[in-house]
């Protein structure tokens, strides 16, 4: 079956002074050893964007600023100028990263970009300035190859802010009528699956690359309780906001969930169970089928990846109290707050809404305080063949598996702006590299590096044809 790491997806899902700016040594490893050490967690991405614009121009190519904040710094990079207003290809990666938490012990400082052997460690390198390096370097080898006057369709790199918090300051903006009408994207390639072994059983060579054509829309929803009580402890109460808020968590903790096998997942599906083979790969092919019914519970439950295709998801992520209360005094109001995954299908949201509504105790106080775009699943069109092709050019035994991808990236928005858009990390990783993304010890392989230019060089070729 597919094996948890998979899983870690959910998790995916990835300051310098003057001597930076000159580019000298401009190799791809030097790069993202410098990028990574403008530090640029969300809301201080500028000076980043600033680095890698003046590399753009460096390589001839052509920079749109479309927003120039601090926290909001969005440009393009385009193998010709916009004002031709040919319809483009958008290769799309984030200028942020996430926070490093105190207390976590990494190799080598977080922002150091320390090339270590054949190795480049720190924060941003996979998720996602690794990737910003691969596709400002492939459109360099392109245009060392293409003669722009005979394009029909202008290749172009998208920096964005504000990815690991949400969109607001970077796709968000993007996809506003004047900034499309600009850029005219056919399809879009962000971040997204990667290139995997040891995903099935019994199969544990098979390099298999998942390219996530769709993400769960994510809602987060407050509880909250309000309840006039005895303010003291010593007196004995079964109304008080905590057990009002506790009765209605086991409520939603004790629903079993809905399985809906939709059809992208069929795809996923019928691929994997194309590799595995034998008995189980036959099970995983045909989960849609009356007859695998009765067996689908226990499947999904010994296995976590599987069941995130086929189910919503409400994880509980936090339970609180006003702060500052003694243990003798009653608190009058409790929160909690959950993290629900729901299937790309437009029909799931007031679904979850209805359901919270009708479970839960009407003392209690529901309220969404954010949501993902509503956005349909791409089709599998030509874009996505060729990126099929691409990774199997640099990768000829691979699989390129379709996927719905768990979490929810800018991908989305311009989904949501019906833009087909593909997402994955062109290279092979390892389960350490997986995990290491949003954890310590992010790292990326040169390897890795190369791969990735190597794929997204063989996707632009398709274009410039
Ligand atoms: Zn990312």
């Amino acid at each position: 079956m597919i094996k948890s790491i998979y899983n870690k997806f959910i998790f995916l899902l990835i300051a310098c002074g003057s001597i930076y700016t000159s580019h000298s040594q401009v190799n791809p490893t030097k790069v993202l050893s410098e990028y990574i050490q403008i530090k640029s967690v969300s809301g201080n991405e500028k000076k980043a964007g600033l680095y890698m614009k003046k590399l753009c121009e460096q390589f001839g190519l052509h920079t749109t600023v479309f927003s120039d904040s601090d926290s909001s710094y969005n440009f393009c990079a385009s193998l010709v100028p916009l004002e031709l207003k040919l319809p483009s290809i958008l290769l799309i990666n984030h200028i942020d990263v996430v926070p490093v938490e105190e207390n976590t012990s990494w190799k080598h400082p977080a922002f150091s970009g320390k090339i270590d052997r054949d190795t480049i460690y720190g924060r941003g390198s996979i998720d996602m300035k690794g990737l910003a390096v691969m596709q400002v370097f492939a459109l360099k080898r392109i245009k060392e190859m293409a003669r722009p006057d005979s394009l029909t369709k202008n290749l172009v790199l998208l920096f964005l802010s504000g990815e690991e918090t949400g969109g607001l300051n970077g796709a968000k903006k993007i996809i506003q009528p004047e900034i499309l009408d600009q850029l005219k994207p056919l399809v879009v390639f962000g971040e997204g699956g990667g290139g995997l072994k040891n995903v099935i059983d019994g199969k544990e060579n098979e390099l298999c690359f998942f390219v996530s054509n769709s993400e769960k829309k994510s809602i987060w929803i407050k509880l909250e309780a309000t309840v006039k009580s005895h303010g003291h402890g010593s007196v004995p109460s079964s109304k008080t906001a905590n057990k009002i808020l506790l009765k209605a968590i086991q409520k939603i903790e004790n629903t079993e969930e809905r399985i809906i096998v939709d059809n992208d997942a069929k795809k996923t599906l019928r691929a994997l169970g194309d590799i595995m083979g034998g008995y189980k790969g036959f099970i995983l092919k045909h989960f849609h089928w009356w007859i695998i019914k009765p067996l689908r519970k226990k499947i999904i439950h010994s296995n976590e990846a599987l069941q995130t295709l086929v189910t919503n998801s409400y994880q509980l992520t936090q339970i609180q109290n006003p702060k500052g209360g003694s243990v003798n005094q009653v608190s009058q109001t409790a929160s909690a707050y959950y993290d629900c995954r729901l299937l790309p299908n437009k029909s799931e949201r007031p679904l979850l809404l209805k359901w919270l509504f009708r479970i839960i105790d009407p003392r209690i106080k529901i309220s969404i305080i954010d949501e993902s775009p509503e956005a349909e699943p791409s089709k599998l069109n030509i874009h996505f063949e060729h990126m099929k092709a691409s990774i199997l050019t640099v990768f000829p035994k691979a699989h390129v598996i379709p996927l719905m991808f768990p979490a929810t990236t800018d991908n989305s928005y311009f989904r949501s702006a019906d833009i087909p858009s593909f997402g994955v990390l062109p290279f092979e990783l390892n389960r350490e590299m997986v995990e290491s993304v949003h954890a310590n010890n992010e790292k990326l392989p040169v390897v890795a590096l190369e791969q990735g230019i190597n794929v997204y060089v063989e996707l632009l070729k398709y274009y410039t044809k």
